[in-house]
């Protein structure tokens, strides 16, 4: 007999069986009992969360022929939900945008909506990937979603929501699906592993789990790959043979690297990413992730119910959120933002990922050159001919008070913002008398300016202060001022 792989085989049946979407279930379960199934729905998430799976088992449950009205539970046996099922049945289509994206296969659709379902109580479109669809497509498609035949329902199903125009959103109902958690896809694999009578040590389980990210189609069809490979019992040996390490890891490894300023050791891993046949745009997808739990472990505590992720996972976070921070996240997450968009449009995203990566390793000497270029700037008006507008008016007015705290925001941009903080009144009135004239010898006898050279392959012109570091200037200087109106 024909092996089936174990996504197909074990695909949930009824809204109980769907693994990790429970309000979802239950919700669209509760509006079949109640008879208020809306004409239009959109699902929306990543793959392999269950989308499909859903689509079918509420089509099963308007269409089930055993009972004579829509059920919750339908009958699985009858030849609507047996069809439907494999996705065969005659009035439920099912149509994958990503190969039918044109105006012509929604207007057969349209044409073809306007008839009764041969047999069941509802024609039911199944729309796969819709945001694939072209504009005229969805065009033709929005003024069924208008109004639609009252025997017509829409299930359309979407990884990338922001790609679905607002039109079409606006007039289905939407269902957010969620990725699945480490417990809920390592429970329905030792489900499955009993059923097919395999026995496989906990840490498999649990590699394979944490591997599919999410994705229970993922996880299946990882456990397809070891039950192909493995006689007998499928051990941890068998594991590091044929399964990639899983992504996370890697992605936590390579921010251990950016923490201790190793952007040889950050290299590699974005090696090991890429070398395990994974895109860059995943490679994107996946620090940011990483990024974003981070941070939210570093500003709201290990405890926070924002970040996702289960228990012994959750320590180990936790212990390198602590390695940065929070400043130093908002910036790494711009960059990969920006990372992510230049991937999407290049043709050398390897290039990308790799300055990118040195560029995280090597924030500490940026961020070096950024101290290095505002102390600078910090030496005397004379030199810096931005601060004399400024200096000026200080004569007459108080200092404002709240100048360091409104600059705060701006040093978030970079790593050195909590570096620039340090430019508040506090250790101003040493600086006024030690200050020295800053000439043309002494700013490059400094390591750190040549090393800025050098990376950016530039020359001195001139030494000026920024309008940012003239205020800080400013500051100082009224700092100090205060400070000698005290004695
Ligand atoms: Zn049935």
């Amino acid at each position: 007999m024909a092996y089936t792989v174990l996504a197909r085989k074990y695909r949930s049946q009824t809204f109980d069986e769907i693994a990790g979407q429970d309000a979802l279930a239950t919700t669209l379960s509760n509006a079949v009992e109640s008879g208020r199934v809306h004409h239009g729905y959109l699902f929306t998430g990543t793959r392999g969360v269950g989308k499909t799976s859903m689509a079918r088992i509420l089509a099963k449950s308007l269409n089930c022929l055993s009972v004579d009205a829509p059920t919750a539970s339908p009958c699985r046996e009858c030849e609507s939900c047996r069809l439907i099922s494999e996705g065969e049945d005659i009035d439920v289509v099912e149509i994958d945008a990503a190969s039918n994206t044109g105006v012509d296969n929604i207007r057969d659709l349209r044409n073809n909506a306007v008839f009764r379902p041969a047999r069941s109580r509802f024609k039911i479109y199944i729309i796969d990937e819709v945001h694939m669809l072209s504009t005229g497509a969805f065009n033709a498609l929005l003024k069924t979603l208008e109004e639609p035949p009252p025997h017509v329902k829409f299930i359309l199903a979407t990884t990338e929501m922001q790609k679905v125009p607002a039109t079409i959103q606006s007039r289905c109902q939407r269902f957010d699906f969620r990725s699945i958690d480490v417990d809920t896809i390592a429970a329905q694999l030792r489900r499955i592993l009993a059923a097919e009578q395999v026995e496989a040590e906990e840490t498999v389980i649990r590699r394979v789990a944490r591997l599919a990210n999410g994705s229970m189609r993922d996880a299946l069809s990882l456990l397809d790959q070891l039950l192909a490979f493995g006689a007998g019992k499928l051990d941890e040996a068998l594991v590091e043979e044929i399964l990639p390490t899983p992504h996370d890891e890697i992605i936590f490894e390579l921010l251990d690297c950016v923490a201790g300023s190793d952007p040889a050791g950050a290299l590699h891993g974005v090696e090991r990413f890429l070398s395990s046949g994974r895109t860059a745009e995943r490679f994107c997808e996946a620090l940011l992730d990483h990024l974003r739990t981070l941070m939210v472990l570093a500003v709201c505590g290990e405890e926070t119910d924002l970040a996702d992720v289960p228990g012994q996972l959750r320590i180990r976070l936790a212990a390198q959120a602590g390695r940065f921070d929070a400043a130093t996240y908002v910036f790494m997450i711009a960059l990969g933002h920006e990372l992510r968009r230049a991937v999407k449009s290049s043709g050398s995203s390897r290039a990308l990922l790799d300055a990118a990566v040195v560029r995280l390793a090597m924030s500490e000497q940026f961020s070096d050159i950024k101290a290095a270029l505002s102390s600078m700037a910090g030496t005397p008006a004379a030199t810096a001919p931005a601060a004399q507008p400024l200096a000026s008016p200080r004569q007459d007015q108080p200092a404002p008070k709240s100048t360091s705290q409104a600059r705060s925001p701006k040093s978030t941009d970079s790593p050195s913002g909590q570096r620039s903080t340090a430019a508040t009144p506090a250790p101003a009135p040493a600086c006024r008398p030690n200050v020295k004239t800053a000439d043309r010898d002494q700013v490059m006898a400094d390591p750190i300016v040549r090393k800025a050279m050098d990376l950016f392959s530039g020359s001195l012109v001139d030494v000026r202060a920024s309008a940012e570091a003239a205020a800080v200037t400013d500051d100082r200087s009224e700092a100090a001022d205060d400070a000698e109106g005290a004695n």
